[in-house]
């Protein structure tokens, strides 16, 4: 389809990125691309929807940085409102935070406590899924605030990673799987 078609075409492999041994997924071109970026957009709001095209979800979350650039556009797309998950320290109101690991290193996870009503369905979206870990988390964060997350939206999957096995009974949507 044309998502996949995009990713094969305008996603680059960088060998020894962030670290040696490392080949990271670039999407930098992908995003330059504006088909292509549409295209990859209107896949991963697709699981926001049911059959009959009703919208499913209340809010879209967007695992900093990269996706944030892909899950703003899909709450637009799904008319529903964005709230971002971010890196230890930069959201300035009340959070809560959770601790886990990287594919390369450990970091801590926050979203904001009001930024979820309890009843909340929530897509989360994201480029890559690696271990699962960064979702693991962010679907902890959701129910923290009394909220469900009722999907996972990601451009690619790393398959021999198994992040997949990280998710639970979340259904994933990956637009390729490598
Ligand atoms: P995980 O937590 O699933 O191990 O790693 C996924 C997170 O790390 C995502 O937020 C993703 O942006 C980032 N990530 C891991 N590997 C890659 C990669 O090869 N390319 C890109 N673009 N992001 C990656």
């Amino acid at each position: 389809d044309r998502a996949a078609d995009a990713l094969s075409r305008l996603v680059r492999d960088i060998p020894d990125f962030p670290e040696p041994g490392v080949v990271f997924k670039d999407i930098t071109p992908l995003l330059a691309d504006p088909t292509g970026f549409a295209d990859v957009v209107a896949g991963l709001a697709s699981p926001g929807r049911d059959r009959d095209g009703q919208v499913v979800v209340d809010k879209v979350i967007g695992m900093e940085a990269r996706g944030f650039i892909l899950a703003a556009p899909v709450a637009l797309a799904l008319g529903v409102g964005f709230v971002p998950v971010r890196k230890a320290g930069k959201l300035p109101h009340a959070t809560y935070d959770v601790a886990y690991e990287l594919e390369y290193g450990e970091a801590v996870l926050e979203l904001h406590q009001d930024a979820l009503a309890p009843g909340d369905r929530v897509l989360l979206v994201d480029d890559v899924l690696a271990t699962g870990g960064t979702a693991r988390a962010t679907a902890d964060l959701v129910a923290r605030c009394g909220a469900t997350t009722t999907g996972f939206a990601v451009l690619m999957e790393l398959g021999f990673l198994d992040g997949r096995a990280a998710l639970g009974d979340v259904p994933l949507t990956a637009l390729l799987t490598v």
